[in-house]
């Protein structure tokens, strides 16, 4: 055993230059620390995993986020929304799943006529599902009114990643207008949490620019922060996007992989009782990817439960998985793959953040 790095996994409060060894660990330590994080999810949150059936409800979005392959200007993408049947059916179905929660995601839009439809979208699941379907939105930055209206009508969760907690990283990954301000995005996510969601934040690893202190500093954010869930993963090129030019300077698809894998084994040692999502981006990469996610401490699955057919539109990324696939050809093949690592699926539970759960009862 690396005396270096069990000194570090053992210590109460980790710091930067802690965060940075175990960042630049070699195969070896990494497995280690792996093993370690496992423990402590073990421990903490327990062997199961919560599902979020996800409905990508629509790829229109008012942003243009330099990485994203639905952002505004590109054109090449076909467009869609889905109606509110639609949604409607998806939501059932992972209520007859029993998967206990749903996310709404899509691009970012904020006019009134938007705002009230996702108003109403909440009461219909509510009544489909008796009030048993717990709702996450992931949405974008919209205004404390708007955010209180959804909270007031039935969602409790909600995800805004910061993509990244350092000010001109995040200048450098979008564009340079006030749609795209860092400031606001920091104040969205407080905003969140003060309204009373269970706020989930997260970062892109591997992207342009990036550094491996950026990403320690990114740990520490969601410490600082005392966020309740995350979701991190993968950059993944795309060719259409201003950041496509800069695919020569990134990590192997491999290495971001593995270090993404790193970040949430190391997230885990540190914020013992959050959610973290293996994330589909995982997946992508590499097939079981999500599986290693759940080894290395994360304990939310988001299986996708998009109409088929328009999966193909929704790529925020390229080699995005499971796009032909149907919702239901994929009970049985992740809850066999989920029992391989030895964690069992958690049907009908709603698995809110045990952190969050603890703030509420400190109050
Ligand atoms: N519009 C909402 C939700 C949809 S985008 C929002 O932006 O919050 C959801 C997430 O997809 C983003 O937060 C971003 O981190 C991720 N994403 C976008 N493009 C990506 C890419 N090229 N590689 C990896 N993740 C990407
Ligand atoms: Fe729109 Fe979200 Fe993509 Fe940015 S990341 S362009 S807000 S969908």
């Amino acid at each position: 055993m690396n005396n270096n790095i069990s000194d570090i996994l053992n210590k109460n409060d980790l710091s930067k230059t802690d965060i940075i060894e175990l960042l630049k660990a070699d195969s070896v330590a990494t497995a280690e620390i792996i093993k370690f994080a496992g423990k402590i999810k073990s421990e903490n949150v327990g062997n199961k995993v919560y599902y979020r059936g996800l409905i990508e409800f629509s790829n229109k979005c008012r942003k243009d986020c330099l990485y994203c392959g639905i952002r505004a200007s590109n054109v090449k993408t076909e467009r869609y929304d889905l109606s509110d049947e639609e949604i409607l059916a998806a939501a059932n179905y992972a209520y007859l799943q029993n998967y206990a929660s749903i996310v709404l995601q899509g691009g970012e839009r904020n006019n009134a006529k938007f705002v009230s439809r996702i108003s109403e979208l909440i009461k219909k699941i509510k009544n489909l599902s008796n009030n048993n379907l717990g709702i996450t939105l992931s949405l974008g930055e919209q205004s404390e009114n708007v955010y209180r209206e959804w909270f007031t009508n039935g969602a409790h969760r909600y995800l805004l990643r910061i993509e990244s907690s350092d000010k001109d990283l995040y200048n450098k990954l979008h564009p340079n207008n006030n749609a795209h301000c860092y400031e606001t995005r920091l104040e969205a996510i407080k905003t969140l949490k003060k309204i009373g969601f269970q706020t989930g934040t997260g970062v892109m690893i591997g992207t342009p620019f990036q550094t491996i202190e950026n990403l320690a500093n990114d740990l520490l954010f969601f410490k600082q922060y005392d966020i309740d869930m995350v979701g991190m993963g993968p950059y993944i090129e795309h060719t259409e996007t201003p950041l496509y030019q800069f695919k020569d300077t990134l990590l192997p698809l491999k290495e971001r992989f593995n270090l993404s894998i790193k970040m949430i084994a190391i997230l885990r040692i540190m914020l013992k009782d959050i959610n973290i999502a293996a994330t589909t981006a995982l997946q992508a990469i590499d097939p079981v990817g999500r599986e290693k996610a759940l080894k290395a401490g994360a304990n939310i699955i988001m299986p996708n439960i998009t109409p088929t057919q328009n999966r193909k539109n929704y790529l925020l990324y390229e080699n995005k998985p499971c796009i032909d696939e149907q919702a239901s050809d994929c009970n049985n093949c992740l809850e066999a793959r989920i029992k391989m690592v030895g964690d069992s699926v958690a049907y009908g539970e709603w698995g809110d953040s045990v952190h969050f759960t603890k703030k509420g009862k400190n109050k």
